[in-house]
């Protein structure tokens, strides 16, 4: 296997139950973005025989970290492809479009792909599906939500599905006001209440940004439309996601929110693995809630769901100025609630054709990036 994104969250995740059987798994290729000496360590830790590091500034450092080992170092995204298309299964855990090339070269490839890289496919949905049909690939979920759907999918015809249901935690500002979500700090906004997750995702589920991404993912991967596909606020993340069939019947994932299930799940599909992950006790749980989520104090939601029935680039607009404006928000320099705003304005302003390559698509990502930037220096100046 390769492990793209091997030093963050996900893949943490990954590389414990990894290590957890090593006759299961053999590990040929890790990846990071800019992190060489935690690679270096996963590398000589698996045995891998290929570490890539995006940064290219750093590939002489992780060249002597791994100096005596049998382990090839190399930088830069055509080695990243090199790196996602050499092994039969791909876990595709980079954070954001930056994951594109990589994943989309995964299931060029042929290769069985984990997918945890919501970006890559909320910006190349059409695309990646279609490639997978004709390589053969089978994409197996890691988003606990999509793999949640999928294990209840198992079995079942797709035409006797009536609809899909997402729950989202609500983040940590469910029942803030929203003043207070207004002016919310990233320390604020990095702090969710039931999962621990990379920064961008997190405060992505802050904005319930997070939860528009995965509307369109589950657009991509279950082919239905919005109007098949619902979403319910579930506080205790014990219900990952249902599925709804035509005669009534609802089919629900549970489990504790621990990451390692959904990945495991993905690791060991068709089969199963045993994880270390707290089994679920729903005495102690005692109650599961359910609330409509509010479109009004968390904006990002409605305009993901606008985006998705835009169709066309709208989707690779709302993704990359959503980055753009987390990381401004990350440092300092706006608003929690200036990152639905810079998304409208961006929405509002794009006028793409609908991309036809995996270029068209980074083509509109790297126009809308700048404008966003652009757009942020002019309202500060
Ligand atoms: P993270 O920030 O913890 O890790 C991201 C990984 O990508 C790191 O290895 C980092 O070095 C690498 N990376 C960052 N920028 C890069 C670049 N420009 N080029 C190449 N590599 C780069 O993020 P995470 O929380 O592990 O999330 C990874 C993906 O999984 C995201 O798309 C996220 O939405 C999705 N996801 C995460 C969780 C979770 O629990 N963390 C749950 C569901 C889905
Ligand atoms: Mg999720």
């Amino acid at each position: 296997m390769s492990i793209l994104g091997a030093t963050g969250s996900i893949g943490e995740s990954t590389l414990d139950l990894v290590e957890r059987e090593p006759d299961r798994f053999a590990v040929e290729a890790v990846t990071a973005g800019s992190n060489a000496a935690s690679l270096a360590d996963i590398a000589r830790r698996t045995g891998a025989r290929l570490a890539v590091i995006a940064d290219e500034t750093k590939l002489d450092e992780l060249k002597s970290l791994l100096a005596g080992t049998d382990c090839r170092a190399a930088a830069g995204e055509q080695a990243l492809v090199e790196a996602a298309s050499c092994a039969d299964f791909v876990m595709a855990a980079i954070v954001g479009c930056a994951g594109l090339r990589p994943t989309m070269a995964a299931v060029e490839a042929g290769a069985t792909v984990a997918l945890a890289n919501k970006e890559a496919l909320v910006t190349a949905g059409a695309l990646m599906t279609s490639a997978a049909i004709a390589s053969g690939t089978t994409l197996l979920p890691v988003d606990s939500e999509h793999n949640a759907i999928f294990q209840c999918l198992a079995g079942n015809r797709e035409e006797d599905v009536s609809r899909i249901i997402l729950t989202a935690s609500g983040g940590p500002f469910r029942t803030a006001s929203a003043e207070t979500i207004d002016n919310a700090t990233p320390a604020e906004a990095i702090a969710h209440p039931n999962w621990s997750m990379g920064a961008k995702i997190s405060v992505d589920s802050a904005t319930l940004m997070n939860k528009g991404l995965e509307l369109i993912e589950a657009s991509y991967l279950f082919g239905l439309p919005s109007d098949r596909l619902d979403i319910v606020v579930h506080p205790q993340s014990v219900i990952h996601s249902m599925v709804e069939y035509i005669d009534g019947s609802v089919l629900a994932q549970l489990g504790s929110a621990d990451m390692r299930i959904p990945i495991a799940s993905a690791l060991a599909w068709p089969q199963r693995m045993v994880t270390p992950a707290a089994k679920l006790d729903l005495a102690s749980i005692g109650r599961l809630e359910f609330e409509e989520p509010d479109l009004e104090r968390f904006p990002a939601l409605a305009l993901a769901r606008q985006a998705l029935e835009a169709g066309g680039a709208a989707a690779i607009v709302l993704n990359a100025a959503n980055e753009i404006a987390v990381e401004q928000f990350l440092a300092g320099n706006i608003r929690f609630v200036d990152i639905a705003g810079c998304v409208r304005q961006a929405l509002d302003e794009a006028e793409f054709d609908t991309p036809r390559s995996i270029g068209d698509v980074l083509e509109v990502d790297r126009v809308t990036r700048a404008r966003t930037r652009a757009m942020m220096k002019a309202s500060c100046a």
